[in-house]
């Protein structure tokens, strides 16, 4: 089979990551630099001093590294690094994403507990406190913020108030909230906060950031069990040299920054939650009045990634509903939940209430033409 030859068709992408990105961001990658320019140096720097800002931080003895890869691998180097050798990591699962909080841990044979919950609850906040009450060893508490399988959101403040009153480090996947769901990073105590280039920041893929509390991250030398995913020391190259260790994604970080730039003249978290939850309102009562609900009780769904319930019709099927929509150039993504036939339309990246209303107009007219007959 030979591949489709590039020029690519710009496909508008509603979906948990990469996201669609701005011509600007993609413009600003037509650069190559080398690693050791002073200018990328500056960039470098500029981008971690932003992400302490967006973080409310910059104040409050934090410390922003960044590392190379996917988001999984910065959560890979938190939980690689900052983990004692006799550490014993507890994890709060209530979907796709916790669960592969642990199973990283099982693979670095790090000892383990799991707490898991049903995907469409919150987590209960008196096991969680059994569990840290009754089992000493635990030194390490780690959650997802918002739970992309289903776009909840959990508790992490008052998790955060459990880790320290029994005086653990607090561990945060923020993956697909930072930038888009205000987040009191210091406040809710958090020790290391994990998120990526291309999600709510909407930039492109190339590497993955970590706000560390400075005293906590200073207390994890030496427990590296991995070179490459090293925070510590990925943290003292860029303070001694501002640079990575290793080759950096240059046009990554230039993409970054202007993403930082473009994130500002929206707003800042306000401005971009503002352009989501109207993205999210077009969608549900558009998705609704189509006949499709919600995985989630109300009450329960954010604004980033919503889970749709697969319709009763007989003729539905995911694979031919998927694949019109992409030939429309809308692109989907297929559901996490373990339980429950879903999918899941995300509304984050540089998507407006116009894209929303026209991937509306793509599902409806895909939905005639497979006969679904889902409104009465
Ligand atoms: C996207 C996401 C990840 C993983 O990101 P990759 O970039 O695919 O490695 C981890 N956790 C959450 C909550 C996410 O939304």
């Amino acid at each position: 089979m030979t591949h489709p030859a590039p020029p690519w068709k710009n496909k508008a992408l509603f979906t948990p990551g990469p996201l669609t990105t701005s011509q600007s961001v993609k413009q600003a990658m037509l650069t190559e630099l080398g690693s050791r320019d002073f200018g990328f140096i500056e960039v470098i720097q500029s981008i971690r001093e932003d992400l302490l800002k967006i973080g409310q931080v910059a104040q409050a003895g934090y410390t922003a590294v960044l590392m190379q890869g996917s988001g999984t691998f910065g959560i890979e180097s938190v939980i690689s690094s900052t983990i004692a050798e006799e550490g014993h990591l507890l994890v709060i699962i209530n979907g796709a994403y916790g669960k592969r909080i642990q199973q990283i841990a099982q693979i670095l044979k790090i000892k383990n507990t799991a707490l898991e919950f049903p995907e469409n609850e919150l987590p209960s906040l008196e096991q969680i406190e059994r569990c840290l009450r009754q089992d000493p060893e635990i030194t390490d508490l780690m959650v997802v913020h918002c739970e992309t399988t289903t776009g909840l959101y959990n508790p992490v403040e008052q998790i955060g108030k459990l880790a320290k009153k029994y005086d653990k480090n607090f561990i945060v996947d923020a993956m697909s909230s930072f930038g888009a769901v205000p987040i009191d990073v210091a406040g809710w105590q958090i020790d290391f906060l994990v998120s990526s280039a291309n999600k709510c920041i909407e930039g492109v893929p190339g590497f993955s950031f970590i706000l560390a509390n400075q005293s906590s991250l200073e207390k994890t030398r030496g427990r590296a069990r991995s070179l490459s995913f090293d925070l510590y020391a990925q943290w003292r190259g860029l303070e001694s040299n501002g640079q990575f260790r290793f080759t950096p994604p240059t046009h990554t970080l230039l993409a970054f920054r202007q993403a930082l730039d473009e994130l500002e003249e929206e707003g800042g978290i306000e401005g971009r939650m503002r352009r989501y939850q109207h993205n999210f309102r077009i969608l549900r009562e558009g998705m609704r009045r189509l006949g499709f609900q919600e995985y989630l009780p109300a009450e329960m769904q954010g604004w980033i990634i919503t889970s749709f319930l697969f319709p009763q019709s007989p003729r539905f099927h995911f694979e031919t509903f998927y694949q019109k929509l992409n030939d429309l150039d809308f692109v989907i993504y297929p559901g996490k939940v373990s339980n429950a036939d879903c999918f899941r339309i995300g509304n984050i990246g540089r998507l407006f209430e116009q894209d929303i209303r026209a991937l509306l107009w793509a599902i409806d007219h895909v939905c005639r033409e497979m006969e679904l007959n889902l409104k009465e």
